[in-house]
């Protein structure tokens, strides 16, 4: 164990809930430790999460980007240029702020979707988080993280689900699913 300073890679995957709302909680510890904070939220966009509002009081110290549009086509159906060209501008930011050093902590919400959805190269952005400042910690979240990067985090959770209440017929529920 050494107490020196160092930017981390972690990622929250796995089929169970809480993988999104994992990463916010470490964006507000992260904020109230003085750091500035960047998610970047990859395909969202149709649902107006609770969040996007939650972080306006931190300013500029927190912010907060859906930089898709919801109800990505998936399993068969061909992939949408537009969802596509999405995700690539998507990347292009993530990996400017990534590589600028400007923020503490970056944020790569549902990247591993659009990985797992052969729209972005996994070992593009393996590339750029070996390329990083050194103090930066990034955190990339969503199901079926690809093993290249993996391999490479040092801090990875997989959620389990236990039980949701999604099967039992409920809705998703504001302030707690969005
Ligand atoms: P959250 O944003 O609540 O932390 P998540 O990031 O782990 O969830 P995603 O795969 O991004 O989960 O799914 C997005 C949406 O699906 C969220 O509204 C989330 O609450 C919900 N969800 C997550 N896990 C499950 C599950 N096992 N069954 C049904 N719905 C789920
Ligand atoms: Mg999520």
């Amino acid at each position: 164990m050494t107490d020196s300073r160092r930017g981390l890679i972690l990622i929250n995957t796995g089929p169970g809930k809480g993988k999104t709302t994992a990463a916010l909680g470490t964006g507000l510890r992260a904020v109230g430790c003085g750091m500035r904070v960047l998610m970047l939220q990859f395909l969202k966009g149709s649902w107006h999460y609770g969040e996007l509002d939650g972080v306006t009081p931190f300013g500029e110290n927190f912010i907060l980007k859906q930089l898709g549009r919801g109800f990505v086509k998936v399993g068969g159906a061909e992939t949408d240029p537009e969802d596509l060209r999405m995700v690539h501008a998507a990347w292009d930011e993530a990996r400017e702020a990534i590589l600028s050093g400007d923020w503490d902590l970056v944020i790569l919400d549902e990247i591993n979707y659009a990985i797992g959805y052969g729209m972005l190269d996994p070992e593009v952005v393996r590339k750029t988080l070996l390329e990083r400042p050194e103090m930066v910690h990034v955190i990339l979240t969503g199901r079926n993280a690809h093993p290249t990067l993996v391999e490479i985090a040092d801090t990875v959770t997989e959620m389990r689900e236990v039980k949701h209440a999604y099967q039992k017929g409920i809705l998703a529920q504001r302030g707690i699913e969005f």
